[in-house]
């Protein structure tokens, strides 16, 4: 699932993982959870993830690479949040390939800047992560153009599918967007 900060990344993941019946793997979600536990990890993320910038490949690259190695993921997961830069992306590439897997799909969910502002202020107001300021916002959006839109072009560039999602609107909508354009490409899904 990819995205700019704010485009529901999160939301429609958990959703969509649930069809497709594979666990969802948020990076984010994940360093948050290393932060609240005072991890190792968690006090080198914290003070990075507060202005807006993006923990070390290789730490993330670590955290995502044992959590693949669950017994739940054996199947397949949805990666929300990863990865965030190119040597990311050909990390996971390299990680994949030693299993005898790869990238099947790529979700990208597009959501305009305005919109997205005001996502995440009215976020802030809601759920309190220590990242959702005006400033730090600004910096995750300059983060994500030059070092997360890449990633897009690193899987055009190969031979992944990439579904193209209009992420504007009802969330339940959203939703069944990306589930018609999964059915329209052939992937299995359960029931709702
Ligand atoms: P959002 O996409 O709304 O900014 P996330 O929960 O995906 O929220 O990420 C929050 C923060 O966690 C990011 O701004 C970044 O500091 C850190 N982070 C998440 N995923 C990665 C990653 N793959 N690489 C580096 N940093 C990450």
């Amino acid at each position: 699932m990819f995205g700019p900060p704010g485009s529901g990344k999160g939301t429609q993941a958990s959703r969509v993982a649930v069809r497709l019946g594979v666990p969802h793997v948020a990076a984010g979600d994940m360093l948050r959870s290393e932060v609240a536990r005072d991890t190792a990890l968690g006090r080198e993320a914290k003070p990075i993830m507060d202005a807006g910038g993006l923990v070390p490949d290789d730490l993330v690259v670590r955290m995502i690479d044992a959590r693949l190695n669950e017994p739940d993921a054996t199947n397949g997961v949805l990666l929300d949040g990863f990865p965030r830069t190119v040597p990311q992306a050909v990390a996971l590439d390299t990680m994949l390939a030693a299993r005898h897997e790869k990238v099947d799909d790529v979700i990208s969910l597009e959501v305009h800047d305005d919109e997205l502002k005001a996502r995440i202020l009215k976020r802030a107001t809601t759920e309190g992560r220590s990242d959702d300021t005006a400033e730090g916002l600004a910096q995750r959006l300059i983060v994500y153009r030059q070092d997360t839109a890449p990633v897009l072009d690193h899987y055009r560039n190969g031979s992944t599918r990439i579904e193209a999602i209009n992420g504007v609107g009802d969330i339940d909508v959203i939703t069944e967007r990306i589930i018609e354009s999964l059915k329209h490409n052939g992937v299995a899904l359960r029931s709702a």
